[in-house]
């Protein structure tokens, strides 16, 4: 996710909208939609050489799907095979949001997040989306801690995990026992205000080494801290307890590659480059708030256009979706002030390192957790200067179709959008490079000639992610806890008016994405299916398609 190509800001616009969000009462108003079969809702684009990501939309869709991450294409893939007439919206040139990749000169391809998610991933991509998807998943072997505490290397899974515990950080056993039991009680709906430090005290008072072995790969897994509340740690260590750290083989390339095939053969819509800048909303006759459209705004010409639909599901930021999409009138005063009220999660800077073609490196573990901090603290592993980094190591074996075995090395670092936001053109390139040469020192430690065999380096930093998704703060793991109910109430606000991205910590990561699109995408179906529901007073998109 490196910074170039990025977007360029749109020029001047060229405005062909339906009229939807202007005058007229709303029969009249949505009467506008119906009106042309096949019409052009843009002007014919300014540079014949660049086709506009608007020829040839539908009039109308059941559903607009806004953002393609792992959530807004699991989202749209299974409202398209339940037969709805679907539109994925994405303002980048590729899909996958995080879930994604980048490739540079030297043969190098660097993935963003494909670091470890737990084995649910198997059950749920053959579930909702092909079973050579699902074949591709496979465990990693060897997760490894180092930091001042201990030296530890696991398959992370319970059984091992207990050994761990027992054996080196004499532990009785009964009391891991009784820890996992719990943990695999917790639920959601409990609504348990303990803290994960208030859980840890319960079970392992005293003992900050064992919090630290615990917390850590969580705190990089989805951002949870010592203070969040304990079921934001419980359920995802949970998940990975159950059978370890998985990942896909083949490269996130490979899996968007499949995600797109599956979408376009099940009828998905998919047009790249569109920023959806507004969600549509009127009143019907029983006063109700419904979605009737997205306004919406290439990013390469400008041009913009409004577009008819029944449902929107949103993939982008609770934050964003309510407050700027969805618009401060759509709400109820109560709602929107959960909604101003809910935290950003924290954000990632990431250092890629290629390995140059024909070299090799020694095989130091494929998910490395170092720090030399002492204790440990939620609030050092954000700090601007951190000494907690993970390395995530990519052997040839992450893309076994490449002809040449290739290597790469991705380190993470969890940040604070604040510590880079404001920071000069040129103190910016300082801290980057300050991240790029930390990190090598770091894996100089276990791969001493590690700068000779690299002959690509860069960064990204939360303003990266930003550029990137969109996402206010370049949050990498969507909100704290609160987001989650605010993105579960958004329907009850407005009829039809979905949200399926990252939240609450718990639907956040690959799987609690992949899950979450899951979930939004039935209640927008039995929503579709509801003839109180019929939003344009009219049958279904998808009856007259
Ligand atoms: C550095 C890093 C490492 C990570 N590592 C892991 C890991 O190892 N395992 C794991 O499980 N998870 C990991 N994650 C988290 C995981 O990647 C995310 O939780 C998950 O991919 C988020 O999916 P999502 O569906 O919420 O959407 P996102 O991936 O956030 O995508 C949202 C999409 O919406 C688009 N969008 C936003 N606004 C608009 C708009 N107005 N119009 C059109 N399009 C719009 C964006 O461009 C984007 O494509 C990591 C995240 C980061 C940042």
């Amino acid at each position: 996710m490196g910074e170039e190509g990025a977007l360029k800001a749109p020029s001047a616009g060229l405005v062909h909208g339906l009229g939807l969000s202007s005058g007229g009462n709303v029969e009249e108003r949505l009467d506008r939609f119906r009106l042309p079969l096949n019409p052009c809702f843009v002007l014919p684009s300014l540079h014949a050489d660049m086709p506009s990501p608007f020829d040839n939309l539908l009039p109308r869709y059941d559903a607009v799907v806004i953002g393609a991450g792992l959530g807004g294409m699991t989202a749209a893939n299974n409202l398209a095979k339940f037969g709805r007439k679907v539109l994925l919206l994405e303002h980048h040139y590729q899909l996958g949001g995080l879930a994604t990749f980048f490739k540079r000169a030297g043969g190098h391809v660097f993935d963003i997040s494909l670091h470890g998610f737990p084995f649910g991933m198997i059950k749920s991509t053959r579930r909702y989306w092909t079973k050579e998807i699902s074949d591709r998943i496979h465990a990693l072997k060897d997760v490894r801690f180092i930091n001042p505490d201990f030296d530890v290397r696991t398959t992370f899974d319970r059984t091992d995990f207990t050994r761990i515990l027992v054996e080196q950080f004499r532990i009785p056993a009964e009391t891991v026992e009784a820890f996992f039991a719990h943990l695999r009680e917790m639920n959601y709906y409990d609504n348990d205000s303990r803290t994960t430090r208030e859980l840890f005290e319960q079970f392992f008072p005293g003992r900050p080494d064992v919090q630290r072995l615990l917390l850590e790969p969580i705190a990089y897994a989805n951002g949870s801290t010592l203070e969040d509340p304990a079921i934001t740690f419980g359920i995802v260590f949970s998940n990975f307890m159950s059978k370890g750290v998985f990942i896909f083989q083949g490269g996130t390339d490979t899996m968007i590659n499949l995600m797109t095939a599956e979408m376009k053969a099940n009828g998905v819509d998919i047009r790249r480059n569109v920023l959806v800048e507004k969600v549509l909303i009127e009143k019907d006759a029983s006063g109700r708030r419904r979605v009737v459209g997205v306004k919406l705004r290439g990013t390469r010409l400008g041009e913009e256009a409004e577009v008819a639909c029944a449902t929107v599901v949103s993939n982008a930021n609770i934050k964003d979706t309510v407050l700027k999409m969805g618009g401060e009138d759509a709400f109820e005063a109560p709602f929107l002030e959960e909604a101003r009220k809910v935290r950003v999660n924290t954000s990632s800077c990431q250092v890629y390192m290629g390995v140059r073609e024909g070299e090799s490196i020694p095989h130091i573990g494929d998910l490395v957790f170092t720090s030399e901090a002492k204790p440990f603290s939620s609030q050092e592993l954000i700090d601007f200067h951190t000494t907690s980094r993970t390395y995530s190591v990519y052997y040839p074996d992450t893309r076994p179709h490449t002809k040449k075995p290739r290597y790469a090395v991705v380190t993470s670092i969890n940040q604070k959008w604040e510590d880079w936001a404001h920071l000069s053109d040129a103190d910016y390139q300082t801290h980057k490079a300050r991240v790029i040469e930390e990190s090598f020192c770091g894996l100089e430690k276990f791969i001493p000639d590690i700068r000779a065999k690299v002959d690509h380096a860069e960064a990204a930093t939360p303003r990266t992610v930003n550029r990137y998704v969109r996402h206010v703060g370049g949050t990498s793991f969507g909100t704290k806890f609160e987001g989650l109910k605010v993105s579960m109430a958004l329907p009850e606000q407005v009829g039809g008016f979905y949200h399926a991205g990252s939240v609450g910590i718990i639907m956040s990561g690959w799987l609690g994405t992949i899950n979450y699109g899951v979930i939004v995408s039935a209640k927008a179906d039995a929503y579709l299916r509801d003839p109180l529901s019929a939003p344009l007073g009219e049958s279904q998109a998808s009856a007259g398609l």
